[in-house]
Formats: C-alpha cells, structure tokens, sequence
C-alpha cells in the first residue's frame, strides 16, 4: 500500500477566502446554539469526494455529511437541476399538485416494496411520520387501545421527542423528560426477546403492541448489520399477529448498502418504512413509504408545510436517477468490498487495537477493542490531521460513510491514510 502526500492546496476556488484570514470560531460560538462538539475546521467547497477547508486544505470525505452526498459535492446532474427548479418554481403549498413529488414517489413505489410515500424534510420528521401512521392503523384496524411500539436498543431514530425516545439509548433522552408514551425496547438481532416482549405486553389488557421499528443495519449504534434470519422470523411473527414492521432506512436506504434498501440485505419486506439522509443528496428531504393496506391516513391527518416541494423533489429525483445512470449499486459494492478487505488487513496489522471490521456496502466500521484506551474520535482527529474526514458511529467504532460515487483510487488512498493515523495514534 503506498501512502502519499494527503494534502494538496486547492485550486482557486471561486469564493477562496483572504489567505491567512482563519475562520472566526469564536464569534460563531457566540452566536450559535452548542449542540454540537465541533472540529476546529470551516469546510467551504467541494468536488467529487474532496472537501477544501477556509485555509485550503484538502480532505477526503469519507463522511459525506453523515451518509447523506450521495453523489458527492457539486455533481453536475444535480448542478443542473437546482439550478433549474429554483429558477422555474423552487416552492408551492401541498394544497395543490407538485408533479415533481408525484415523480418521485411514482419512482420510490416502483423501485421498493412500497405502494405510497409521504414527503417531509428529515429523518426524525420522517419517523415521526411512521410512528403517527403506526399508531393511527393500532387504534383503527387493530383495534388497540394502547398501542406498543417495540424499538431496540442501541438504536438511533432522531431528535424529537417521539424518536428520542423510540431511540434505545438512555444518553439521547437524558434530561428530555418526560418521553412519549408507548415504547418498549428490546435488544437487537434477539428473536426471543421479541417473543418475551410480545407475551409481557399482550397481557389481555388495554396495552398490546401494534408495531416494531427497526433499522436493518443500525447506523449510529455502531454499525451492526441486521441479521437476516432474525428479521425473517420477526417478518413471521409480524404477519401472524398482525403487528406492523417499520424499517428505519433513513442512513441505509437508497443504496448505501449495495442494494436500494437496506431490507433487501435481509430477504424482508417492511410494511412502512423511511429515508432521509441520502434521499436528495443533501438537499432536505424526508420520507415516509408504506403498503397500501396501512395507509390509513386521511386528509388532515398528517402534513409538512416544505414537505415535497418542487426543489427537494426534483433534486431527489435527480440523485435517484443518477443512481441507475451511473449504475452506482454496483460500485457501491465494488468499492465496499475493496474497503472492507483493506480495513480487515489494517484490523489484522493492528490486532492489539481492533476487533473487527463490519458493515454492508459503503457503510463500514472499524471497531476498536473495548479495553484499549483509544477512542474512536481520537482516530477522527488524527485521520483528519492526514487529510481524511471520518465520524464515529459510539465510543469505540470508527465509521466509513463515503459518497457512492466514491473511486477505487479514493479507497485506497482513504485507507493508506487511515493506516498513517492508526500508526501515529498508537505510538
Ligand atoms: C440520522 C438518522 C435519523 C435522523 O435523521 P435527521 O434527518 O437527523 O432527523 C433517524 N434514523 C436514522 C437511522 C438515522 O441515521
């Protein structure tokens, strides 16, 4: 493997800042909420996979502003069409026809499982979404008075309160309290903890559970792929009691995983299911798929003032069609492996740090054995001062999430770079 000079001054970019003059993170702090703990960097262009910071340093993103640039900063295709939508119609109300939306909901129906899609601006909205669809369906076809949503654990669905708390991890709901009723968590990947749930909900009284919502890979939770028989005994048990499955595909879904849906890794059909993320790219979108024997929703029901606009629309529908173009599934695959088996070289070096590599498609993670001292974000910060952008997906898993559109040679040059980063932590 060789390793090469990681940084490159960029070539003028058209809004290159005055040189010398550094981003001012003071006053944005001043000035903006501290939700996040940030990196002391100010990314201002971008192309293909790379990334140029105010001072013109050059990184490879292998972060894709989490899973969401699809097809990675500035592509053409996508140039073209917000460029056009904003210049035609960038807005109107859902109180009349957006053909752009009917496009892409007739392209999601036709390339999923499901019948009819429901257009917000994000994952959680998105959620949300599901779970309101869930609930309403409970109370009316299955006639539950207190319907149970069974969640599992180390799983991630958002930041509003619903999905905080349908989000099994104890640190996102701390001080949020009170949550919204009507969750349940189970540990992922365990069939009989479903059973068990099951039976101690469904006790002859008001409370039963009337759906599970799952991710098929779970993302923020460390990377853990789904297991295929499990979900097909789950997919049994769903269908015997009538109990609505709900795949959370907002980080896995539209290729991500080498396939369209993270489902078709687990020889499953959901009956709802969202996305978000790389839905548009990078321009907000959220969406909620379903069958139409649980689209229960009326007029009135549920609405989105941006929800589906002509912009967001027509910009998804642009990635979903450069997907096919491009014939993206098929380097995402391509790509994934090439990742995995070089992380899987880098894991076996290294063996006194790393415990594996897992993930489908280009959603990978090095895991970082428990009892090392290091931490995933200390391998962020180094792989970053390398010239390479990563994020940890909890404490000891360091996450891959490059743009699909992402090169053999990109690959290679991320993982001599991780491996430079590894070298330098360690030591
Ligand atoms: C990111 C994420 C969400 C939340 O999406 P937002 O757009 O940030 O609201 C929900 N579920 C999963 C699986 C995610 O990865």
């Amino acid at each position: 493997m060789t390793v090469e000079t990681p940084i490159k001054t960029a070539p003028a970019p058209a809004t290159a800042s005055v040189p010398g003059n550094e981003f001012d993170t003071s006053e944005f702090d001043a000035a903006v909420m501290g939700t996040y703990g940030r990196f002391p960097i100010a990314l201002e262009r971008g192309e293909g996979c790379l990334v140029w910071d105010t001072e013109g340093r050059e990184y490879l993103d292998f972060v894709a502003g989490i899973a969401t640039c699809t097809l990675g900063h500035a592509h053409p295709a996508l140039v073209e069409t917000v460029s056009r939508q904003i210049k035609t119609l960038h807005h109107v109300s859902n109180l009349y026809y957006i053909p752009e939306q009917g496009n892409l909901a007739k392209w999601l129906v036709e390339n999923s499982c499901a019948d009819r899609a429901f257009f917000c601006n994000s994952g959680a909205e998105a959620n949300e979404g599901a779970i309101k669809l869930a609930r309403k369906y409970a109370h009316t076809v299955l006639d539950i008075e207190e319907p149970v949503i069974l969640t599992a654990q180390a799983s991630f669905h958002g930041r509003t309160l619903a999905t905080i708390t349908a989000t099994g991890q104890p640190k996102y709901q701390k001080n949020f309290d009170p949550l919204v009723p009507g969750f349940y968590y189970v540990p992922f990947n365990d069939i009989e903890a479903i059973r068990s749930a099951i039976a101690e909900l469904d006790g002859g009284g008001k409370r039963r559970v009337g759906a599970i919502m799952l991710e098929a890979l779970q993302g923020e939770g460390g990377v853990r792929p789904g297991d295929a028989d499990y979900f097909q005994e789950l997919r049994s048990l769903c269908d015997s009691k009538g109990i609505l499955l709900i795949l959370d595909e907002v980080q896995v879904g539209l290729g991500r995983t080498g396939k369209l849906w993270g489902y078709e890794n687990l020889g499953i059909e959901p009956d709802i299911f969202t996305s978000a993320k790389g839905l548009a790219g990078g321009i907000p979108i959220g969406a909620l798929l379903c069958k139409s024997f649980c689209d229960v929703f009326k007029p009135g029901d549920h609405a989105s003032t941006f929800g589906g606009n002509p912009f967001a629309s027509a910009a998804a529908l642009t990635v979903c069609q450069t997907l096919e173009q491009e014939n993206l599934l098929a380097n995402v695959r391509e790509r994934g492996e090439q990742l995995r088996t070089g992380l899987r070289a880098i894991a076996a070096k290294y063996e006194s740090l790393f415990s594996e590599v897992r993930g489908w498609g280009l959603i990978n993670g090095l895991v970082l054995r428990e009892d090392v001292e290091l931490n995933s974000i200390d391998l962020v910060k180094a792989a970053m001062s390398e010239g390479l952008l990563l994020v940890p997906a909890g404490p000891k898993v360091l996450r891959f999430v490059p743009p699909l559109i992402v090169s053999a040679e990109e690959v290679d040059r991320a993982l001599s770079l991780i491996e430079r980063a590894i070298v330098k932590s360690a030591s």
